[in-house]
Formats: C-alpha cells, structure tokens, sequence
C-alpha cells in the first residue's frame, strides 16, 4: 500500500438545515491525480475548500500530509497549491508582475519565466491576464498553484468551459505536474475527464 497524502473521514458540512457535505471518506494516494467526480452541487467544492483550510467543517476528520485540520491547518497551508478563480487576477497587471506578486505573499522567490516555461506561457509574459484565452487563463492560474512549490495542489473543475483542444492541452499540464512529484486532486463533472486523466477517484451519486 501506498502513503495517504489526504485522509478523509465521515466529512459533514451542513448550511443550516441543508446538509451539503453528507459523510464523505475518502483516502489520496501521495503522486496521484485523484478526481472528485459528481454534478452540479454535489459538494465537491465544498469538501475540497475544507481540506484547503478555507472552509470550516461540521464534523468529520481531515488529515493533509499528517497534519491533522483540527491542530495543523498552518502546517496543511504551507504545503498545499490553492488554484484562485481567473476573475481574482489584477486586470492591469501583466504575467510576470503577477507572479512577483504572489510570490511575494508566499515570501518565495521564484524563477517567474521558469514558471511560466513549464505552463507554456512564456510568449504571453508581457501581456495582460485580461489578453489571454480561456485555456492560457486556467494553464496560469495551475502556474500560480505552484508557486510554493507545494506536495499536493487543488484544482477546481480546470477545464469547464474550455474547447476539447484546451482541455488536452490542460490534461497534458496536469499529468507533468504529477510527473514531477506532486499529488493533484481536482473537481470535476466530466466522466471523460475522470476516465482520462484520473488515477483514481471519488464519485458523488445523484440522491433520488
Ligand atoms: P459542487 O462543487 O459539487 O458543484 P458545492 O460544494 O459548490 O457543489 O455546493 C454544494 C451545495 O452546497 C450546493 O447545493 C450549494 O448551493 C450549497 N452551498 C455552497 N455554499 C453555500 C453557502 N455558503 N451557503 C449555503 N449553501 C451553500
């Protein structure tokens, strides 16, 4: 057996009355691309931004890499990538003052060309996030995951929206990143998706 990097136990996320997460468990494998795969609203957001630290839980266990949520969300914060909405970016920047900027909150120091090389950007260093394609957007906003050189990153549904090419392109992105030693787990409702790029995954079933 291999190393749990993300161990999830009976997770429960209530609004109110409204039970949004209903006892999820599931374990990630450390230097895999694990899936969570359901429709529209089944809590695949919601479960990935509790184990992100982003959200709080109603009960269940979370462990990142060991740490344990409850304790440790400081030590699961400096180890993950977190993927921020493409809307989040400063329109009047361009790609590489972007990434000075992040890596300046993560108080890294990063090779930001490098960066940009290994998403395939380089020609669109100089330009605007608001310039770029709908795929050049996603492919920058995985690069922005990376900026803290993190084991495991998150990425929420990456490729909705893009044209079939773009979202190889994206797959092709995701599965390097793998290759390099990094665990990725992602949201998606594509089955195709799931199929295709995911080692494994988690399926939300549609209640009746
Ligand atoms: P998915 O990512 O699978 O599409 P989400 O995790 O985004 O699903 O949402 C799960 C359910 O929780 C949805 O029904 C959504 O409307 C609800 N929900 C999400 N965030 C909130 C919130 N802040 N308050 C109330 N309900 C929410």
């Amino acid at each position: 057996m291999q190393n749990s990097i993300i161990k999830v136990e009976n997770l429960v996320k209530n609004y109110g009355q409204f039970e949004a997460v209903k006892s999820v468990s599931f374990d990630v494998e450390e230097g895999e691309i694990f899936g969570l795969l359901g429709p529209n609203g089944a809590g695949k957001s919601t479960t990935l931004e509790i184990i992100e630290t982003l959200r709080p839980k109603t009960s269940g266990k979370v462990w990142v890499n060991g740490f344990d949520l409850d304790e440790k969300s400081g030590e699961i914060k400096k180890i993950i990538g977190v993927q921020l909405q493409t809307s989040g970016f400063y329109p009047g920047l361009n790609l590489l003052e972007l990434i000075k900027l992040f890596s300046g909150l993560y108080n890294r120091n990063v090779d930001a060309m490098e960066l940009l090389k290994k998403v395939n950007l380089v020609d669109k260093a100089k330009n605007k996030s608001k310039e770029l394609s709908g795929g050049q957007k996603q492919r920058f906003s995985i690069a922005t995951t990376l900026i803290n050189n993190p084991k495991i990153i998150f990425l929420d549904e990456p490729t909705t929206g893009l044209d079939p090419q773009a979202r190889r392109n994206l797959w092709d992105l995701i599965r390097e990143i793998r290759a390099a030693g990094t665990t990725v787990i992602l949201t998606t409702h594509y089955m195709d998706e799931a199929e295709q790029l995911c080692d494994r995954i988690a399926i939300w079933m549609k209640e009746k």
